[in-house]
């Protein structure tokens, strides 16, 4: 028998894309223009925010907020453990000090652990939002508000999750808001560009110096002052980076951004059937439903329980490879990487439940593009390995082999 193999990840590109993008091409406008001006109003208002300014990397948009808002030598910033390395290196480039807070029970950074990594040269907090599930925002809204910390969250999972009825990126009750949010648009996010980010904010001055510095720091005013329309002449500000998103990529966003309510709806229906169909084994924990708000189902980050299964982590994951399914792992934590080992500006403060959930770890595939034959395909392959080695079933030898 042939097995159908499910790939980790597939992108959602349909003619919509791809018109839009010739259509760019034709235009004779490739760079940031037309296309990434709509893309940005656009996503402003999906994301309940007054300014979106859309750069081309997640990387790009944390860097750049944290930059913009004067973070750098000296300065302590605080994020989790359980993370891609973006959001810890990004810190570092600004200058600062890397602090991990370890992360609660699902998989976000924890509060507590927040405010007691908090010092007098603490000026930041990094949230992120675990495979699509929100922080505890108001939480660390209030710890922000208390020591006069900015927050960036890094979105890069989040795009169109919620707390309450208010999307990550807008306000939530009692006006609390972040100063900046940075979402990704990497090839396997939800919303896709092929590579691309954008920032959202509501501080319209923060807005204006991270625009500037997004391109050069070029300063507009000083196009408005001394030149004529398409005149030669500008100035150079400050001293600036080039993260700006082009035409081309923003015009694969405006439909991603379209289509992105369907995308949830399905990821969230997906998720549903695996929960449905592994939350009962003693082999696995499973991620829980959010029910104070909405998730978007980035990922399916499946545990694990190493008390119930003969097979560890990494061979399961070869395992169900072999048997055609491919799935990956969120995060290696930071303190594992060499890069941050006996860094002079990395402080571990807490990361001992995100170094006992990483061996645990698997995310299953899980993107619109799944058709319910593949949902049950995966379901399907996971439990029987899963029958295969678990330490609670039938006699060795009587289960059914992959
Ligand atoms: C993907 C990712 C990033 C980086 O996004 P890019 O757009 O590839 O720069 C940052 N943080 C997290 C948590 C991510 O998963």
């Amino acid at each position: 028998m042939s097995l159908k193999n499910i790939p980790f990840h597939r992108p959602s590109i349909g003619q919509e894309e791809i018109d839009e993008v010739t259509e760019t091409l034709r235009s004779g406008w490739l760079t940031s223009g037309p296309k990434t001006a709509l893309f940005e109003r656009e996503f402003a208002a999906y994301a309940g925010a007054p300014n979106a300014l859309a750069v081309n990397s997640c990387t790009a948009g944390l860097h750049l907020s944290l930059a913009a808002l004067g973070i750098g030598e000296g300065d302590e910033v605080i994020t989790t453990p359980l993370t891609f390395c973006a959001t810890a290196t990004t810190i570092l480039h600004a200058g600062a000090t890397c602090v991990l807070a370890d992360v609660g029970g699902d998989g976000n950074i924890d509060p507590e652990a927040i405010e007691d990594a908090v010092t007098p040269r603490t000026k930041a907090i990094v949230p992120v939002h675990f495979g699509g599930r929100p922080c505890d925002m108001p939480a660390i809204w209030r710890i922000a508000e208390k020591h006069r910390l900015y927050v960036v969250e890094d979105a890069a999972h989040a795009v169109g999750s919620a707390i309450g009825a208010s999307p990550i990126g807008a306000a939530g009750t009692g006006g609390y808001r972040s100063d900046a949010v940075c979402f990704s648009f990497y090839a396997t996010k939800n919303l896709t560009t092929g590579e691309g980010g954008m920032i959202t904010t509501h501080d319209d001055d923060l807005y204006a110096r991270m625009r500037r510095l997004c391109l050069h720091g070029i300063g507009k005013d000083a196009w408005n002052r001394y030149s004529d329309k398409g005149h030669w002449y500008y100035e150079v500000a400050d001293l600036g980076f080039k993260y700006n998103l082009s035409d081309i990529q923003s015009a694969i966003g405006i439909h991603q951004l379209r289509k992105q309510e369907e995308f949830i709806r399905r990821r969230m229906e997906i998720a549903r059937q695996y929960n449905g169909a592994l939350s009962g084994r003693p082999e696995f924990e499973t991620p829980e439903e959010f029910s104070a708000g909405r998730h978007c189902w980035h990922l399916y980050p499946l545990r694990l329980n190493p008390d119930a299964l003969s097979i560890g982590r990494d061979s399961f994951i070869t395992e169900l490879k072999e048997a055609g399914i491919q799935c990956s792992v969120h995060f290696i934590p930071i303190p594992l990487h060499p890069a941050y080992q006996g860094h002079p500006k990395v402080r571990v403060h807490s990361d001992s439940r995100s170094l006992a959930m990483y061996p645990r770890l698997i995310s299953l595939p899980l993107y619109p593009a799944m058709t319910d034959e593949d949902v049950d395909t995966v379901i399907d392959r996971v439990v029987c390995l899963a029958e295969r080695y678990s330490l609670r079933a039938s006699p060795a030898g009587t289960a059914t082999p992959v």
